[in-house]
């Protein structure tokens, strides 16, 4: 099945239920109206001659349209290429050159005025900017369109085509653009949605980013291949905005990265939450403080944790309802349904025993077509059996729950002793003053590398010294364990998808050891 043979048994199935809202812009479509919707947008790419195997560009924030273009170019084969928002001209020209790209629609709003600036900046001729003329022409022709030409480019796509370039969030490095099929992403949204129990019934609230898997894959195709809703609380996170969004929208389901739930459960007990039953926290460390949480203060009893990247689709783990709370919060639960996970050790690539650390490989219909033209990464990343390799330690127990622990490339490696800065930062969430944690190795001359513990305080507290924190540790984390300093901020180096980029951390932190 293509996207657009799924979508429309969704709206054959659920034509007069609501299937998107956009809050911010205060519209709302049923699954009728934004069939009509996307289809008018699928026939304004084709009157402008967008042919199958296309790259269509989408450079907006969170809204509506983001999500009709998404449809409509699926609905046509096109390839849409999913451009980070927070990209700036030089990043704009890479993904613009790399994809080969055709098209780029985007977006003027009063936060992003300056994307028509940077877009001409790198000479890029073929854009259209949303709620503007270039737009409006588009629906205009898509109106007059003949729907029998759709139906015609339908009959030519298979589900293992091409429709998507993600690039990575490029935590730890420059992004690569993972390149995914109708079946890939499609399978995975609705395999997402099946674990958490979507149904018409089931309300999405939406505040990650749509150019990310989380938002387009998780959360669009979750909710779609199922008859629910999608609602987007604004254009940009707004912990304010999302929690309103919530309770007005009497939303059953809310997806955040653990940065997002931490700024909401400041604010949550202003808001009616009771329509909340589930979730998915992900992308991140999920601390096990932060789950629990949002578990007893944020209504959501069923809240999931994904692990998962944008080159699997990308889901490959995830905990089921019926795991028990300790395993609900503590593991990032068992492979997703036919999806194969072995955990090997990094050089050798051999299986590990049970419960020792070694690098996750995945395999299954969820693994990408590859780099897009980067045939050398696509080969070091995917062997020759098709196992991904992922670049995450991680371990699995006697019962296949898988526990996270960290980049292979954050691993700290101390005096000969290797590790793992997830441990050190769950320790830390349970010090009172601290709201947030990150753990870093910075170089030292004497150990190779020591650990530097980098704060952020509860409103209210003090800040915490080198020496606190020591003394916190002490007697209750081994002693190379114990972070050898402490950095007091208000927040961290963060990429748009909401990841803490420890790269730049590591960079800030040797310029201020000096
Ligand atoms: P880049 O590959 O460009 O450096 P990235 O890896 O952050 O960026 P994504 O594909 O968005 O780009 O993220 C996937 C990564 O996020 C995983 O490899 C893993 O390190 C991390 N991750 C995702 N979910 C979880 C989770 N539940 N727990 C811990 N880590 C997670
Ligand atoms: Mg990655």
């Amino acid at each position: 099945e293509t996207i657009g043979e799924n979508f429309e048994r969704a709206v054959a199935r659920f034509g007069e239920q609501e299937a998107l809202v956009d809050v911010a812009a205060g519209r709302r479509w049923t699954y009728a109206e934004l069939d009509a919707a996307v289809d008018g947008v699928a026939l304004g790419l084709l009157a402008r001659g967008v042919a199958k195997g296309d790259r269509v560009g989408i450079w907006a924030p969170n809204c509506a349209e983001w999500v009709l273009v998404q449809y409509a170019t699926a609905k046509i084969g096109a390839i849409l290429v999913n451009v980070n928002p927070a990209y700036r001209a030089h990043e704009l020209a890479y993904v613009v050159q790399q994809s080969g790209m055709r098209l780029l629609i985007s977006a003027v709003t009063h936060k992003t005025s300056d994307y028509r600036a940077m877009i001409s900046e790198i000479g890029f001729a073929d854009a259209i900017f949303i709620g503007e003329d270039g737009w409006d022409e588009l629906i205009e022709n898509g109106r007059r369109g003949d729907p029998a030409a759709l139906r015609a480019r339908a009959a030519e796509l298979t589900f293992d085509d091409p429709i998507n370039i993600q690039y990575t969030s490029g935590t730890t490095g420059f992004p690569k653009g993972a390149t995914l099929s109708h079946h890939n992403i499609l399978n995975n949204g609705y395999f997402v949605g099946e674990l958490l129990g979507y149904s018409e019934r089931d309300r999405v609230c939406l505040p990650v980013p749509l150019y990310h898997c989380f938002g387009m894959v998780m959360g669009n195709l979750g909710a779609t291949s199922h008859g629910s809703c999608i609602v987007l609380p604004s254009p940009g996170f707004d912990p304010e905005a999302t929690l309103r969004a919530v309770q007005d929208e009497r939303c059953t389901s809310l997806y955040g990265v653990p940065t997002m739930f931490i700024a909401e459960l400041a604010m949550s007990g202003n808001f009616d939450l009771s329509t909340l039953r589930t979730g998915i926290m992900a992308g991140s460390p999920c601390p096990v403080e932060v789950m629990k949480r949002v578990v007893s203060e944020m209504n959501m009893a069923e809240v999931a944790i994904c692990y998962g990247m944008t080159e699997t689709s990308p889901v490959s783990t995830m905990t089921r309802g019926d795991d028990g709370l300790a395993r609900r919060t503590e593991t990032v639960g068992r492979v997703m349904p036919h999806i194969e996970v072995k955990i090997v050790h990094p050089e050798t690539r051999l299986t590990v025993p049970r419960g020792a650390p070694g690098e996750l490989c995945t395999r299954g219909y969820s693994v990408m077509l590859g780099y897009w033209g980067q045939p050398e990464a696509t080969g070091e990343a995917i062997d020759a059996a098709r196992w991904m390799h992922t670049g995450d330690l991680a371990s699995m127990d006697g019962d296949g729950y898988v526990n996270i622990v960290g980049r292979i490339k954050d691993m700290v490696i101390r005096g000969g002793e290797n590790i793992y800065p997830r441990e050190i930062e769950e320790f830390l969430y349970g010090h009172p003053d601290i709201r947030d944690v990150q753990v870093i190795g910075v170089p030292d001359e004497k150990y190779g590398e020591e650990l530097m513990a980098w704060i952020v305080m509860r409103p209210g507290a003090e800040p915490l010294t080198a020496e606190q924190i020591r003394e916190f540790c002490t007697g209750r984390l081994a002693h190379y364990k114990i972070p050898r300093y402490a950095h007091v901020v208000d927040s961290f180096p963060m990429t748009v998808t909401g990841k803490i980029r420890k790269v730049e951390m590591r960079e800030q932190a040797a310029r201020l050891l000096g």
